[in-house]
C-alpha cells in the first residue's frame, strides 16, 4: 500500500499532523516504536499555551481538553523569603492551560485512529528512511508480529520521533547544522501525588538552587529540584525531597508542599538543540525530532504543536490543491518561533539558577532582574508576553 505521509511518532505533533491530514481525507500511516498504552500514561508536558490550545481547537482536537483542563492567569516567584504573585493575564489578557501531556496524547490517538480512521502501527522497531531527496521516497521497519521488514512507499516523510528518534538523523550533515547549548545545570524531575499547595505555578529562586511546582490535576502535582547534572535519583530518597523542596519554596506566609508519594523521579541534563533547516528532500522534521528545549519556560510541545499545525496545513495544501509554498517555506516560518522560545529559556534559567551559581557578582544581577519583574510594570508585561508564547508574530 502506499500512503500519501507516512508520519514516524505517535507524540503530540505526529498525532497532530495525523489528525489534520485525516481531516482533509489524505492517506496516511503513523509508525510509533511504543505500545498505545505506554504513549496513553507517559507523563511529561502539562502547561499549554492558549494559542495552541486555540489551534487545536480549530482543527477539532481541543474537545476534552477544553472540558477539564485547568485555567492559570497568574504564576509566583520565591526569592529572598518573600513571595511574588505574577498576575500574567490581567497583563496581556492571554493564559496557559494545564492539562496533562497523557491526556492530550489519549485524546489525539482516539480522534486520529478511532474517529478518524487514520492507520497506526505500534511496536516497529528499526525505522529507517529511503530515497527522501527523490518524488519516491520510503519508510522500512521491523514488524512487531512477524520479525519481518515491511516498506511502505509514500510521497512525504514527517519524522516525529522525539528527541532520541530516527529521522534527525536521516539529514546528511553536509545540509543541516544541529546548534547546541549545556546549561550545565541538572533537574531532579518528580511527580507527587499529592495536590499543590495553591493553584499556580511556583518558582522558587533560592541561594541553594532552584525549586519548582508546576500543578498537573488535582491528585497529580510535578516538583522540580536543581541538581548536579548526571546525578543519581537514588540519591534523592523522600525525606530529602520534601525537605529540600520546603526550603526552596518556603516563603513567608506561604503554605509548605502538600507532601505524597513520589510516583515518579529522574534527573534531566538541562539541554537545547536546534537543527537548521528542519527539512531534507521529502522529509520534514516536527517537534522535539528538530529541537529541543529544555524543560525551563515549559516550551517544548507548544513548539511541537506549532510545528505539526504548520506542517499538516502545508501538505495538505500541497495534497489537495498542489500549493507548495506551505512546504517550501515551513522551516524558515517553525524556526522563529523556536528561536524566540530557546532565546527566552536562557534568559529565564539566569533567573532561576543565578542566585545558587556560588558566584556573589552573578547572585546580585539575578536578584536585581527577579526585583525588576515586581516594581516595573512594562518588565512584568514583557516576561508575560514571553512566557505565553504572545510576544513575536511568527
Ligand atoms: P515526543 O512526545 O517525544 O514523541 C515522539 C514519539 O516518537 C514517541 O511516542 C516515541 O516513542 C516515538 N519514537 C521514538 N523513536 C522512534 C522511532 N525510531 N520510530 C518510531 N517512533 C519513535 N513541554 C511543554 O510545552 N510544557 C510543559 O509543561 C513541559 N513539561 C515537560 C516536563 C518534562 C519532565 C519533560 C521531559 C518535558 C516537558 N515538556 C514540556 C516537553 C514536551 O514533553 C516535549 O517537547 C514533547 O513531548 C514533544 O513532542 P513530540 O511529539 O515532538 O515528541
Amino acid at each position: 500500500q502506499r500512503f500519501s505521509v507516512v508520519v514516524v511518532g505517535a507524540g503530540p505533533a505526529g498525532l497532530t499532523v495525523g489528525n489534520i491530514l485525516r481531516a482533509a481525507g489524505a492517506e496516511c500511516l503513523v509508525l510509533e516504536t511504543e505500545s498505545r498504552e505506554f504513549i496513553e500514561r507517559r507523563p511529561r508536558a502539562g502547561v499549554i499555551e492558549e494559542w495552541a490550545v486555540r489551534g487545536l481547537e480549530r482543527r477539532g482536537l481541543a474537545r476534552n481538553l477544553l472540558d477539564r483542563a485547568e485555567l492559570h492567569t497568574a504564576c509566583e516567584f520565591r526569592f529572598d523569603g518573600e513571595r511574588h504573585r505574577l498576575p500574567y493575564q490581567e497583563l496581556t489578557g492571554s493564559h496557559h492551560w494545564v492539562y496533562p501531556q497523557p491526556s492530550l496524547v489519549t485524546d489525539l490517538v482516539r480522534e486520529y485512529a478511532d474517529v478518524r480512521g487514520g492507520q497506526i502501527r505500534f511496536g516497529v522497531r528499526d525505522v529507517r528512511l529511503h530515497d527522501l531527496d527523490g518524488d519516491r521516497p520510503s519508510v522500512s521497519y521491523t514488524c512487531p508480529e512477524t520479525g519481518g521488514r515491511q516498506v511502505v512507499e509514500c510521497s512525504f516523510v514527517a519524522g516525529c520521533d522525539g528527541a532520541r528518534g530516527a529521522t534527525r538523523a536521516a539529514l546528511p550533515p553536509e545540509r543541516a547544522r544541529v546548534a547546541r547549548h549545556d546549561y550545565g545545570i541538572g533537574w531532579l524531575a518528580l511527580l507527587a501525588e499529592a495536590p499543590p499547595a495553591g493553584d499556580s505555578v511556583l518558582f522558587g529562586c533560592h541561594p541553594d538552587g532552584f525549586a519548582g511546582q508546576m500543578p498537573r490535576s488535582p491528585e497529580v502535582t510535578r516538583y522540580y529540584l536543581q541538581c548536579p547534572p548526571g546525578d543519581d535519583p537514588a540519591g534523592w530518597p523522600h525525606e530529602r525531597v520534601w525537605t529540600e523542596l520546603r526550603r526552596r519554596l518556603g516563603a513567608a506566609g506561604a503554605p509548605p508542599p502538600v507532601e505524597g508519594p513520589l510516583i515518579e523521579k529522574r534527573v534531566l541534563d538541562m539541554h537545547d538543540y536546534v537543527t537548521e533547516p528542519m527539512a531534507f528532500g521529502r522529509l520534514f522534521l516536527a517537534g522535539d525530532a528538530a529541537h529541543l528545549v529544555a524543560p525551563i519556560a515549559a516550551k517544548g510541545m507548544n513548539l511541537a504543536l506549532h510545528d505539526a499545525f504548520l506542517l499538516g496545513d502545508a501538505l495538505t495544501a500541497h495534497l489537495t490543491s498542489g500549493d507548495d509554498s506551505g512546504l517550501a517555506g515551513y522551516s524558515q516560518a517553525c524556526l522563529r518561533r523556536v528561536w524566540d522560545y530557546q532565546e527566552f529559556s536562557q534568559w529565564l534559567s539566569e533567573l532561576y539558577h543565578g542566585t545558587a551559581a556560588g558566584e556573589p557578582f552573578r547572585a546580585g544581577t539575578t536578584l536585581a532582574r527577579l526585583r525588576r519583574l515586581f516594581t516595573s510594570r512594562a518588565a512584568a508585561a514583557a516576561f508575560a508576553e514571553q512566557y505565553l508564547g504572545t510576544a513575536a508574530h511568527y
